[in-house]
């Protein structure tokens, strides 16, 4: 008998890698903001066709790369943001498995052109399928553009299973409003088919919120602000009677990460016991701050549910700054008064 088992050629990796990475348009479109924030940029274009299943692509005006590096990027593990294990303890990237371009080259046509500040020229790259098909120096601003176009193109099985474009683009409409809201100090500019959606221009928080959610929004914001030694606070829960029948206005932040917690979120229902109807949600923005050493990011290959040393405490914290909140603004329940 010979020995069976194999290494498999690392485009067969990718496209395995691919599946977790890679579920749909809007996976790309997220980790296309996030390289671009990673990538210190203050300017971010997201322009998409057809949701995303023709082309997302995503312009920055952040640090670009080298000839090298724009190759490399396409390799699996290969990133420049932890070089060792003990890093991913001191995480201030949003990236760091360094999978997200050689998962969506392994399944669409990529076209990279990127450029650094201190070079003249920069570099065109085209590859389909982890087939580098060119590269070449080439005249762009300084930056990166990544253009993904026929996502899925040779895994019909799940480009057959994208949904209709009305769906698609709510899960992307989903990715750029969590990435807006985490960065109000970075401009976004978001096109559909060629009509602009979104126009974010630097700006506050408050103002972030209400640009995206409407001019409705501003009035039913009420502040949170705590600082403790484990853990700050900042943002805002919507005033009681503008709570709604979907969770769609729910966002946790931690160290400007999107991220799902049910039990976080249970922490604000408490805060809010007796003041919401029957199958009515609070609205909530918050940004959380923790010490990175205090959070396990490494749990979910998309990095929304992470894991915290002591959740307990933070649910104590959070519930209590919320309650005080909404306390200041005479809408606790009528009890609370009556003693
Ligand atoms: P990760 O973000 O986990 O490092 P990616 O596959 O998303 O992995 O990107 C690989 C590398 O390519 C990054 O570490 C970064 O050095 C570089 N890169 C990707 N996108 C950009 C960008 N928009 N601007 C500058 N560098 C980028
Ligand atoms: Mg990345």
């Amino acid at each position: 008998m010979t020995d069976i088992i194999q290494l498999l050629p690392d485009h067969v990796a990718n496209q395995i890698a691919a599946g977790e990475v890679v579920q749909r348009p809007a996976s790309v479109v997220k980790e296309l903001l996030e390289n671009a924030i990673d990538a210190s940029a203050t300017e971010v274009k997201l322009i998409i066709k057809d949701a995303g299943k023709t082309l997302v692509q995503v312009i920055d005006n952040g640090k670009g790369m080298s000839f090298t590096d724009a190759r490399l990027s396409f390799e699996r593990h290969a990133t420049s943001k932890i070089k060792s294990a003990e890093d991913l303890f001191q995480l201030n990237t949003k990236g760091f498995r360094g999978e997200a371009l050689a998962s969506i080259a392994a399944i669409a046509h990529v076209e990279l052109k990127t450029k650094r500040s201190e070079d003249e020229l920069g570099t065109a790259i085209e590859i389909e399928g982890s087939k580098v098909k060119s590269q070449e120096v080439s005249v762009t601003p300084t930056g990166t553009s990544v253009a993904v176009k026929n996502l899925f193109f040779n895994i019909p099985a799940r480009r057959n299973f994208l949904k209709s474009d009305t769906v698609e683009l709510r899960h992307i409409t989903d990715e750029f409003h969590r990435v807006a809201l985490a960065h109000p100090n970075i401009a976004f500019a978001f096109y559909h088919n060629g009509s602009e959606l979104f126009h974010l221009p630097s700006e506050n928080y408050r103002q972030r919120v209400v640009h995206i959610f409407g001019n409705k929004t501003n009035e039913k914001l009420v502040p949170v602000e705590e600082e403790t030694e484990v853990l700050k606070i900042s943002g805002f829960v919507g005033k009681p009677e503008y709570s709604k029948k979907t969770r769609s206005e729910q966002f946790f932040f931690v160290n400007q990460r999107f991220i799902k917690s049910p039990y976080l979120n249970h922490a604000i229902s408490a805060a809010f016991e007796g003041l919401l109807k029957d199958g009515y949600h609070p609205s909530y923005f918050l940004n959380l701050t923790v010490d990175p050493k205090t959070i396990d990011i490494n749990i979910h290959p998309t990095k929304t549910e992470i894991k915290f040393d002591d959740e307990h405490t933070l649910y104590a914290i959070l519930r209590s700054a919320v309650k005080h909140s909404l306390g200041q603004f005479n809408i606790a329940p009528v009890l609370d008064f009556e003693h």
